[in-house]
């Protein structure tokens, strides 16, 4: 059983809101100064102070419970989907939900009606917050799931584009949401004297729920409690500390739906006094013209953002010189991509400037990070996720029972053990029981070798999960969508790797209902197309089948029925071998 050289945090009994807000010290917010921004907003420059957000995330969670139309579904412990792309409005929202004592549930903001439906009705959710342009598809939702409409706006707040209320008196109303509750019919109610209080024994209730489909099947609810977040955030500061100069400023382009992005930047940046400059979403030129104007020092990336970094033309036009740290994670990183971005933006800097790029490993699982490479130690360990962050212990074990540790320096899959490790998936004691041993151990379905100076490495994945620039994409997911098309009688899908892009990308194969109508192969082929064009209205976009689509006429299976995930990826590398 490994531990880390790292000495453990002490645990904290209270609610993750307590943890970001009370004072430190007469007149502070968490620690700093109640007048310092705390979250800009990048395509206006709207900023938020700490107060700010304190006080509005309080008028929030008044709101919330106060408003006829949503307090009967936001008691205490209620569920609400925030579907949104990053906005200003995310740690209002996010906060002011923890503040009333609701747990929150998070969606990608491109997700169809049908996806949407899923994770409302898993989730139990009771209310939608969304913005302006997912009214159409939260409606779609409601209808999917059987619920009138007026019922469905009735559970539905619209967060708006209209960011003028920041800061100052609520907009009066946002245009195209008449019927609708808004934010600011929120914001202007009143505010909590204080927020609900989860202490001792309640810091173990849930407060998030992310979607991760886990080793195997379909995107199930992580349990994530107040506790988990309180300790991750805790255990990560060395590493974050480890990353700061003088600015103390970081941008975030990363999804907030995701667990990286929900914890390492809307937490993390909070705890430690920095600003956050949000980006709705990432555009090569935009990232590098918010780089310019607000000049942050630590930059959030995945592998497929380095890869922008090292060869797209947008970085020659702009000073991108503030930026001297960088956290990848999500994905594997590699040392040459790392190499090819230090290259190119140290030389248009002075000699003797430093950019480090370092690297994090984690699942939403183990609420983010399980390991994290300090910044000191990013050039000698290039390529590695470094060593195991404190209040965890690992093996790396080398069997399928589950029994025997691998030697020094042999590959396994990683497990882990500790107190940020999720609660479990929600109603899923099956998933729970595969996912976490009776004794603790949290399998996280990684091959990871570990150094002899205690540095790990992740090397290969041994569960079926598929991810594309970052984000889950669920083979379970996509082959049942597949079977609902009237001419796939089976379907299995697997990641294939684009170096190029630095991300794998979805490919299904498929066997059709009827073989004899597409024998040749002009026929095969335009009935491939013709399924990954069938698909794209079906899912978000980052599970289209990006990596094609191949007609076969049999599914390498097990003797139990299982897909033969493995023999597939030989496949498609000597279809890619063969051109
Ligand atoms: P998610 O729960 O969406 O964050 O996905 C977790 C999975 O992403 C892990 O189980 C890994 O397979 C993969 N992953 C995360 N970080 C890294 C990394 N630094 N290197 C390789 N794979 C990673």
């Amino acid at each position: 059983i490994y531990t880390s050289a790292v000495p453990d945090v002490l645990l904290v009994n209270t609610s993750i809101f307590t943890h970001l807000f009370a004072a430190r010290a007469p007149g502070d917010i968490g620690g700093f100064p109640a007048s310092q921004s705390a979250f800009i907003d990048g395509p206006t420059g709207t900023a938020l102070t700490r107060a700010d957000v304190l006080n509005l995330a309080l008028s929030f969670g008044y709101g919330i419970r106060d408003h006829p139309v949503t307090a009967p579904f936001a008691t205490r412990g209620a569920t609400a989907l925030i579907y949104s792309a990053n906005s200003l409005a995310w740690p209002v929202v996010l906060f002011g939900c923890a503040a009333a004592g609701l747990r929150s549930t998070f969606a990608n903001n491109a997700y169809v009606g049908r996806e949407l439906a899923h994770q409302y009705g898993d989730s139990g959710a009771s209310l939608v917050i969304t913005a302006e342009d997912g009214i159409e598809t939260v409606r779609t939702m409601f209808s999917e799931l059987g619920i009138p409409r007026d019922e469905g706006d009735r559970r539905t707040v619209v967060l708006g584009r209209d960011l003028r209320w920041a800061g100052g008196p609520a907009a009066p109303g946002l245009p195209g949401c008449r019927g609708l509750v808004t934010l600011p019919d929120l914001l202007v109610r009143g505010k909590l004297q204080r927020e609900e209080r989860f202490e001792g024994a309640l810091a173990h209730e849930t407060v998030y729920l992310c979607y991760s489909s886990g080793t195997t099947g379909k995107p199930k609810g992580v349990e994530t409690t107040h506790q988990n977040m309180t300790t991750i955030l805790d255990v990560m500061r060395p590493f974050f500390l480890s990353g700061q100069s003088g600015n103390r400023t970081a941008i975030a382009f990363l999804p907030f739906y995701h667990q990286y992005g929900l914890c390492l930047l809307l937490h993390s940046p909070f705890t430690l006094g920095w600003s956050v400059i949000i980006q709705p979403k990432f555009e090569p030129d935009q990232f590098c013209a918010t780089i310019e104007r607000f000049k942050p020092s630590f930059a959030f990336v995945v592998p497929p953002v380095l890869v922008i970094l090292a060869q797209h033309p947008a970085v020659d036009k702009y000073d991108l010189s503030s930026v001297e740290y960088m956290l990848s994670a999500a994905a594997p990183l590699g040392a040459d991509l790392v190499e090819q971005v230090k290259t190119r933006l140290l030389a248009k800097r002075p000699p003797g400037a430093t950019c480090t790029i370092t690297q994090g490993y984690g699942l939403t699982e183990t609420s983010t990070a399980t390991n994290l490479l300090f910044f000191g130690d990013a050039d000698q360990k290039v390529g590695s996720v470094g060593p195991l962050c404190s209040n965890l212990e690992a093996r790396i074990i080398c069997d399928e029972e589950g029994t025997v540790d691998a030697e020094e320096g042999a590959p396994g899959e990683l497990w882990v053990r500790g107190k940020t490790i999720m609660k479990g998936y929600l109603n899923n004691s099956n998933a729970t029981a595969n996912a976490i041993a009776p004794d603790g151990w949290f399998k996280t379905g990684d091959i990871v070798v570990r150094d002899k100076d205690a540095f790990f490495y992740v090397v290969d994945r041994k569960k079926e999960l598929i991810k594309y620039k970052g984000l889950q994409v669920a083979p379970a997911e996509l082959e049942s969508v597949l079977l609902t098309h009237p001419d796939i009688v089976d379907a299995a899908v697997i990641g294939v790797e684009s170096r190029e892009q630095a991300t794998e990308l979805p490919r299904a194969y498929v066997i059709h209902a009827r073989p004899q109508e597409i024998e040749s192969a002009a026929g095969k082929t335009a009935f491939a197309q013709s399924v990954a064009k069938w698909i794209e209205p079906r899912v978000a976009k980052h599970k289209l089948l990006r990596g094609g689509v191949a007609v076969i006429d049999v599914i390498p299976k097990s003797a139990a029925g299982k897909i033969l995930r493995r023999e597939l990826r030989e496949l498609a590398k000597q279809e890619t071998a063969r051109g």
